[in-house]
């Protein structure tokens, strides 16, 4: 089969791979029918350091199950499935807190120890626990907005509950990439008054304003500190939805939010230590995030992207088959696409 191989900054490629297979008595496998290009994929994309192992990426797919093995119980071959980032077992306690991404027998897929999801198959371990069973046909008109729910939409929602918003809240996301969008989704979803969305290019922007976004704050760096405190009536806001994952990001984050706010970070952080710790602490400011448990957010996500009243799927602004991956990698790290599908 095809898969997806990253060997180096900038060195991706689709090659011929063993076939995937069932391994252990709880795995499934899954056909990829859609599954695409994660802003996330992008950080080693840039900066994998020579003598690092390669690495099978993608990390959210659709499928159509084909085979299971004889310990799974609750899936058989032709289930249409939507596949969290991560694996989990549904069972432990940390599953059962609705914290799927802490399960003490799960992982994560795309990494040098479990094989991605961009090819044209993948072995899903703990399937029962890991895999949501659709209630669509694999061609179903719904199919972007359903994969958003591997990742990009959850992970926005997650920013959103991390950061506390709420019925009359004021909300700004920092970042307009696929996560960014999904989170102006989510804070608008939650009853947030006002949005502000941080970010610059035009695409972007009409997309977040579609989604709900009431302001546009297109300056960077302190300006875009005062101008966000400007427009939530000098006393910054109260939610603060932090989708980029760089220092500059956290600063910006901390310097907008209002005392007492919080912030929701859901950006992979590429910085050693939280900065800005003394606002952040005079001003009793709450910091929390990381991955989201999009396993535990299907269930609540599922109902509105069926009858049509959140459509995450409109982040895909191109489509691709497999072979065209490098190519897929290179437009969304340019910036040129907001998100990439591939369908093998
Ligand atoms: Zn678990």
């Amino acid at each position: 089969m095809r898969a997806t191989v990253l060997y180096g900054a900038g060195d991706v490629r689709v090659e011929h791979v063993p076939d995937a297979r069932l391994i252990e008595p709880t795995d499934a496998l899954v056909a990829v029918s859609r599954a695409c290009i994660c802003g996330s994929d992008l950080w080693p994309y840039k900066l994998m350091k020579p003598g690092e192992p390669p690495r099978r990426m993608g990390h959210e797919a659709i499928g159509v199950v084909e085979a299971v093995s004889s310990g799974v119980r609750t899936l058989k071959a032709g289930d249409v499935v939507v596949m969290p980032f991560a694996y989990s077992d549904g069972t432990c306690a940390f599953c059962h807190e609705g914290l799927h991404t802490s399960c003490v027998h799960g992982g994560f897929f795309g990494t040098v120890e479990l094989p991605g999801a961009q090819a044209e198959a993948l072995r899903i371990p703990l399937a029962d626990g890991t895999l949501f069973a659709l209630p669509v046909g694999a061609d179903d008109a719904l199919m972007a907005s359903l994969l958003t729910l591997s990742d990009v939409m959850g992970t926005g929602h997650h920013a959103a509950r991390a950061a506390k918003v709420g019925r009359g809240k004021t909300v700004a996301v920092i970042g307009d990439g696929a996560v960014g969008l999904c989170a102006v989704i989510a804070a608008r979803r939650l009853g947030a008054e006002r949005i502000m969305i941080l970010g610059h290019h035009p695409d972007r922007i009409g997309l977040a304003k579609g989604f709900g976004a009431t302001d546009v704050v297109s300056e960077r760096g302190e300006r875009a500190v005062e101008r966000v405190r400007a427009l939530a009536g000098g006393l910054g806001v109260h939610s603060v939805l932090e989708c980029v994952g760089t220092e500059e990001a956290m600063r910006t984050a901390i310097g907008i939010a209002r005392a007492g706010g919080a912030i929701g970070r859901v950006g992979v952080p590429h910085y050693e230590a939280i900065p800005a710790s003394e606002p952040a602490f005079y001003n009793n400011l709450t910091i929390g995030g990381g991955p989201a448990p999009a396993r535990a957010y299907i269930q609540e996500l599922l109902p509105d992207v069926l009858e049509g009243k959140i459509e995450p799927g409109r982040v895909f602004d191109r489509v691709i088959g497999l072979d065209e991956v490098p190519d897929g990698y290179r437009a969304m790290n340019e910036r040129e696409a907001i998100k990439v599908m591939v369908k093998p």
